[in-house]
């Protein structure tokens, strides 16, 4: 029963009007049309204004109703943080298809598996990636789009497309409820899972990210979204951006941190996002890079360690705001901003290296009996995976899900993460799956068992470490194993520590008991 249907309830008299990623484009284009958004390619610099963009989104729309693609059709992206990214990003969701940007850095069997399980048919790429994306079975049409001197044979070409496209093209009146895009992340156990983004919760979530006291996009600033806009989103920062005007700068593939530093300078960067290893290495170069305009830099993905948040205000003057979030929280879900009477002394510094209070329409609560789960709610929180029930058990009877995600409260409300129930490593803001590394090492035949546990890194947060039991008589050493590994895994999954240990730890009921691993580890007994 809706709420106005209830016995004695007064209806609101307010308009139903649905809430649409188009009415973003709308904007922007209607309201900044001049703004400036700036994108780096593998060969040069790319300049375009919110008004040009939303053109070409218009004709790319049309240009796709042509070729047969309609309303719930799933439309992939393989690409970098690109201005034609951003017009894929407005598209396709505005003409009722529903994007699906693709991990670049996953291993070909699990993107095979993600495309066929999207059913996707169609699939925009960098030209500058045409050499790494395997060719897909099931997909209709690939379109090139040129970021660097490359042909992929058969593709279309997206200026071309553009071309023929109408540019009065109307973005049609959709559901609310309707699919906007589908992001997956790793599942625990077995294959990604697929989060399936509603233009509701896309426009609920781009409001919540322009709270002041949250990421608070306003469109004095140029924001540079380093996450990349093939994981969830880039943390909405592009819809974010085109409704509060921003300027955008996209950084492309140029993400080492002397070009991430010089691209801040050039382009008068404001607002700066993405996971704390960007952050590490900027803060290591040499000589001291100036980020003068920079007012804030966002960080998340992975915990932001106090030491850095302390290093960047005595050494750049710039705050780190601590955000976190996962893929099936849109992702923005909690922001650490200090509240009044707290100083900027060492208590500040605590609360700012927590992942801070949820953000508007989020609700939370830490489940005692699961050992402190963090359980959160709320119209940007996924209900369930796309056709997978293979983690029903995510998602509560009562209406929460489970985030996997271990937290203390601190202070008022303060979300404190202290560990991870859920079975993996994250290193450089990307996932790795501990069980499925220990399937691929077992597979060696002279490996009896094998156990992966995450160590803390400087650089990349979290690495991968290999706990190995050879069978018995085998002789096979780290550089063989690896060596096996490379033609089974991404080369960044590759663990450098191994351990050849004589077993692996178990619990009562034989499950690989990785609290005593991590323990053994850190007192020096591997
Ligand atoms: P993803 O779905 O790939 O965005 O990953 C979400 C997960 O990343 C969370 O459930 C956490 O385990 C981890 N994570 C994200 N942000 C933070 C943070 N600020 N601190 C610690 N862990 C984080």
């Amino acid at each position: 029963m809706s709420a106005d249907n209830e016995a004695g309830a007064m209806p609101g008299l307010m308009m139903r009007t649905p809430l649409l990623i188009r009415q973003i484009a709308e904007r922007a284009e209607g309201l900044f049309a001049g703004r400036e958004l700036v994108g780096v390619t593998a060969v040069g610099v790319e300049r375009s204004t919110y008004g040009r963009v939303v053109e070409r989104a218009r004709a790319l729309a049309s240009a796709l109703s042509e070729l047969g693609i309609g309303r719930g059709d799933r439309v992939a992206t393989f690409g970098w943080n690109s201005i034609r990214h951003l017009e894929l990003y407005l598209a396709v969701p505005s003409m009722g298809a529903v994007l699906h940007t693709l991990n670049i850095r996953l291993f070909e069997d699990d993107l095979r598996y993600i495309v066929g399980h999207a059913e996707d048919r169609m699939i925009f790429l960098d030209a500058s990636l045409a050499q790494v994306m395997p060719r897909f079975e099931g997909v209709e049409h690939e379109v090139l789009m040129p970021d660097a001197e490359a042909t992929r044979e058969g593709a279309l070409d997206y200026e071309e497309l553009i071309s023929r496209g109408d540019r009065g093209f109307e973005f049609p009146e959709l559901d609310e409820d309707s699919a906007a895009a589908i992001c997956f992340t790793s599942g625990t156990t077995g294959r990604p899972k697929g989060v399936v983004y509603s233009h509701r919760s896309a426009v609920l979530h781009t409001l919540l990210v322009n709270q002041a006291d949250t990421l608070g996009l306003r469109e004095h600033d140029a924001v540079l979204p380093v996450v990349p806009m093939f994981h969830v989103n880039a943390w909405g920062i592009p819809y974010a951006a085109a409704m509060a005007g921003s300027k955008l700068v996209l950084p492309g593939p140029k993400l080492d941190p002397a070009s991430l530093a010089q691209l801040i300078e050039r382009e008068r960067v404001t607002i700066a996002a993405g996971v704390p290893t960007i952050w590490q290495g900027i803060a290591q170069l040499q000589p001291a890079p100036s980020l003068r305009s920079v007012e804030r830099i966002i960080c998340g993905g992975s915990a932001a360690p106090e030491s850095m948040i302390r290093l960047y205000d005595e050494q750049f003057g710039v705050p780190i705001v601590h955000a976190w979030g996962m893929t099936e929280t849109s992702p923005l879900a909690s922001v650490s901003r200090v509240p009044p009477g707290f100083g900027d002394g060492d208590e500040a510094y605590a609360l700012r290296a927590t992942q801070g209070r949820v953000v508007p329409l989020i609700d939370f609560r830490v489940d005692a009996d699961s050992g402190g789960e963090l359980e959160v709610r709320g119209p940007t929180v996924a209900r369930s995976y796309f056709r997978d029930d293979s983690e029903a058990g995510k998602f509560t009877s009562d209406g929460w899900l489970r985030t996997g995600d271990v937290a203390e409260i601190a202070g008022d409300a303060f979300i404190k993460l202290v560990d991870r129930t859920k079975d993996l490593v994250k290193s450089g803001g990307e996932w790795i799956s501990s069980v499925q590394l220990e399937n691929e090492i077992m597979a060696h035949p002279d490996v009896l068992e094998a156990a992966v546990i995450a160590v803390a890194d400087e650089r990349w947060g979290e690495r991968p470490c290999a706990c190995v039991v050879r069978r018995e008589g085998a002789t096979l050493d780290d550089e063989g194993l690896r060596a096996f590994l490379a033609d089974h895994v991404a080369r960044w999954w590759i663990p450098e520590q191994i351990h050849f240990i004589v077993e692996v730890p178990k619990t009562s009921v034989g499950k690989f008991d990785k609290k005593v691993l991590r323990a053994q580890l850190a007192e020096g007994k591997l």
